[in-house]
């Protein structure tokens, strides 16, 4: 699940690591008056009006702004809030900014005296291990410094037994060529920057950039955090950070009823439990001439609720001109499901396009026969060759 900065950098916060403080606003008054507050806090005009969208590179989108006094607060975050923010990383159709977190300037006095890193945890799925990523080219697109100058990276393995080392963080804050108060503090910063994504079960933290401002502090100016889907549950407090609004609205709808959706562009959409088979039967439908409409593991209770689940989201996609429903019925009986695409199907009443239904393994034979005898426009199939000639049938008529 992604968060947004100003909540990434709460829990960055809360485990004591260093962060360009903020406050989030909804709108231009709440903007006006977290300047306000700012500037009681820390003495400065000065502030950064922050675009709060679930992607990256915002700054380059227009979506991080400098403001020097009130008059510019209400003009920037005017601007911002409301926008269709367009980044390297949202597509062309751009993200809705609803929130900006106004903060603290914390490049004073100028580019000269502060220098920008670049800071991630995350799970290095070759190593089997959680890493610590760094690099001196910060606040720029690491992809870009990854392509070209991958010899600036520099990536530090944790050991699970023992956790994070002081002398790794140590050897962290010397690569980064610092010294003095700086490489104590960034010692300090690395130690609880790893201890906040360890004892959160994080996906990924990346920090770009990480700051060393001009005397000498180490700082979070940006934060985007990733925490693992599957640790969730045991963070229950988590679940009011998540915003549906970021998410594709179809994927969300899948997700309430516990299916697994991915939208794909093709034509025929498909039902399945089990991701392989899932991905078995998008090849079937190539080989048979479609293209598949999405990815859908209806997982392992495919019932009538599910199956309806299913369809709804499905038929909601235009492109869709065949459904393929592909069940192995192992754990689950295929005459259950067979009995639950048939509620599924009377429930929903009318539904304009072929189906294909092939269920497979307990109780296949019955299946086949309720849905044969059912009286709906339903095609039945037990072997995959024999659900592949049906949807020829659907693109030969
Ligand atoms: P991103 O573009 O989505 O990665 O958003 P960031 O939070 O990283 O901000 C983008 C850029 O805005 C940073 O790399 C900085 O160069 C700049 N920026 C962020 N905070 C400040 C600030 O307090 N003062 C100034 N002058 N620039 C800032
Ligand atoms: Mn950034």
């Amino acid at each position: 699940m992604n968060i947004h900065e100003y909540q990434g950098k709460a829990i960055l916060k809360s485990f004591g690591v260093r962060i360009q403080e903020g406050i989030v606003a909804d709108n231009v008054e709440q903007a006006v008056e977290a300047a306000k507050k700012l500037k009681e806090d820390f003495g400065s005009d000065w502030v950064v009006v922050k675009a709060q969208i679930h992607a990256g590179g915002r700054g380059k989108g227009g979506g991080v702004k400098l403001a020097r006094n009130i008059d510019e607060v209400k003009e920037k975050a005017g601007a911002i809030l409301g926008m269709q923010l367009v980044t390297p990383q949202t597509g062309p159709e751009g993200k809705l900014v609803s929130k900006v977190l106004v903060a603290q300037d914390v490049y004073y006095p100028g580019a000269t005296e502060t220098k920008e890193f670049y800071m991630s945890v995350l799970l290095d799925r070759a190593a089997g291990r959680n890493i610590i990523m760094y690099s001196t080219e910060g606040g720029m697109d690491i992809e870009e410094v990854a392509e070209h100058t991958p010899h600036l990276i520099f990536k530090e393995e944790i050991d699970p037994k023992v956790g994070l080392q002081a002398f790794q963080a140590r050897k962290i804050a010397f690569n980064l060529g610092l010294s003095g108060d700086a490489f104590k503090d960034m010692v300090k910063f690395v130690a609880a920057l790893y201890k906040a994504y360890d004892a959160t079960d994080s996906a990924m933290f990346e920090i770009n950039p990480v700051l060393k401002t001009s005397d000498n502090k180490i700082l979070a100016v940006d934060a985007k955090v990733n925490l693992d889907d599957n640790a969730l549950y045991r963070h229950p407090d988590f679940a009011a950070l998540r915003d549906t609004a970021e998410e594709d609205p179809m994927e969300v709808e899948a997700s309430r009823s516990n299916l697994n959706y991915v939208k794909l562009d093709g034509n025929v959409g498909c039902m399945v439990n089990g991701a392989g088979l899932a991905m078995a039967t998008m090849d079937i439908i190539k080989i048979a001439g479609g293209e598949p409409a999405n990815f859908l593991d209806v997982g392992g209770t495919a019932n009538a609720q599910t199956v309806k689940a299913a369809f709804n989201i499905i038929l909601k996609d235009p492109n869709v001109k065949a459904i393929l429903i592909n069940i192995f019925g192992g754990i689950v009986r295929c005459d259950r499901v067979a009995q639950g695409v048939i509620d599924a199907y009377n429930e929903i009443g009318n539904i304009p396009v072929p189906i294909i239904v092939r269920l497979q393994g307990t109780n296949a034979e019955e299946a086949k026969k309720l849905i044969d005898e059912s009286g709906l426009q339903v095609k039945s199939a037990i072997l995959l060759k024999e659900a592949a000639d049906r949807i020829k049938e659907v693109f030969a008529a």
